[in-house]
C-alpha cells in the first residue's frame, strides 16, 4: 500500500508540482468560481445567476433545477406540466449526462471542499478506519427521501440537506451553516473515511445514477504500464470504481471506469506518475 508521507512524490518528480495537481486546482477554481457567481447578485447587484444550487435562473432565461430537488417536488405533488422546474431538470440532467453525473460532486458542490479537508486531516493524523458500512446506503437514503416527500407532501429533506443548507447559508448568511459544516467534517473525520459523500448523501446518489450513463469518463488507457504503487486507490474518494478498469485486462474488461460513483475529479490522473489515466469518453479516447 502507498505510504501517505510519500503520496504524490513520484508524480511531482516526474510531472512537476503544477501538473501533478492540475485537476485538483481546476476543481477548486470551479467550486469557488460557482460560489462567487451566486454571490455576485446579493453582494454586488450583478445577477448573472439567481437562486441557489437547488433551483436557479441563469442570465434571466435558463432555469436549472437540481435532480433530487425535482424528484422531491414530483413526489410531493408540486410539479404541474407548466412548471419551469421540468425544463430546469432536463437542462441539468442533460448537462451531467455529458460531463459525468458526479462531476457535480467534485466540480460544483461546496460540501466536497469540506469532506476533502476532513479526509486530508484524517490521513495526516493517521486515523484508522473506524465504522464501516456499505456504499449502497446512499441509494437507500435516496429512496427514503423520495418516500418521505410522497408521504408528507413536502420537501422535508431540504430542511436538513447539507448541500442546500451550506449553499444558502454562504449566500444569504443565514441558517445553521457552521453547525452543518462542522457536523459533516466531524462525521468524515471520525466515523468513516469519505463518510458523507461516498456512503450517505442521497444527492450524490442521484447524480451517481445519471453518471451510469454519462459520456465523459476517466479511462486507464495506459494500464499496461501501471507499477502497482496503489496511489490512485489512496486518493480516490470511491476507490472501488478503479479496480475493474485498471486490472481487468486479463478478464476482457475495458479500460473505461464505468461506475456511476466515479466523480470525474481527476485525482487519479494527477497522482499517477506513469500517466495511466486520462479523460476520454466511454466510446473512444
Ligand atoms: S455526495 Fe452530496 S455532499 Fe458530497 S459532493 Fe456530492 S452532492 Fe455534495
Ligand atoms: S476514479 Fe479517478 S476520477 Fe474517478 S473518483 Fe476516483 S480519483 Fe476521481
Amino acid at each position: 500500500m502507498a505510504s501517505y508521507e510519500r503520496l504524490g512524490a513520484d508524480a511531482i518528480a516526474v510531472k512537476g508540482r503544477l501538473r501533478a495537481h492540475k485537476w485538483l486546482l481546476l476543481r477548486r477554481l470551479s467550486q469557488v468560481g460557482i460560489l462567487v457567481l451566486f454571490l455576485l447578485g446579493p453582494w454586488a447587484g450583478l445577477w448573472i445567476i439567481k437562486g441557489n444550487l437547488s433551483s436557479s435562473l441563469l442570465l434571466d432565461s435558463v432555469p436549472m433545477t437540481e435532480p433530487l430537488v425535482f424528484l422531491q417536488m414530483l413526489a410531493a405533488g408540486f410539479v404541474t406540466p407548466a412548471t419551469t422546474a421540468i425544463t430546469g431538470v432536463l437542462i441539468v440532467a442533460g448537462f451531467y449526462l455529458l460531463v459525468g453525473g458526479r462531476a457535480y460532486c467534485s466540480w460544483v458542490c461546496p460540501v466536497n471542499m469540506i469532506t476533502d479537508a476532513a479526509n486530508w486531516l484524517r490521513q495526516k493524523l493517521g486515523i484508522k478506519p473506524t465504522t464501516r458500512f456499505s456504499h449502497h446506503v446512499r441509494y437507500w437514503m435516496l429512496a427514503m427521501v423520495v418516500l418521505v416527500a410522497l408521504a408528507s407532501g413536502s420537501m422535508a429533506y431540504e430542511l436538513i440537506n447539507p448541500v442546500s443548507l451550506i449553499h444558502r447559508g454562504v449566500i444569504f448568511g443565514v441558517g445553521m451553516t457552521w453547525a452543518v459544516i462542522l457536523g459533516v467534517f466531524l462525521f468524515d473525520l471520525f466515523v468513516t473515511r469519505r463518510g458523507w459523500c461516498s456512503h450517505v448523501c442521497p444527492m450524490g446518489a442521484a447524480y451517481g445514477l445519471i453518471g451510469k450513463f454519462s459520456l465523459l469518463r476517466v479511462r486507464a488507457d495506459r494500464r499496461e504500464v501501471c507499477n502497482d504503487c496503489m496511489e490512485c486507490f489512496v486518493v480516490c474518494p470511491e476507490p472501488q470504481v478503479i479496480q475493474p478498469a485498471l486490472k481487468g485486462a486479463e478478464r476482457g474488461i475495458g479500460p473505461v471506469i464505468v461506475a456511476g460513483e466515479c466523480t470525474n475529479c481527476g485525482r487519479c490522473i494527477d497522482i499517477c506518475s506513469k500517466d495511466v489515466f486520462n479523460f476520454g469518453t466511454r466510446f473512444f479516447k
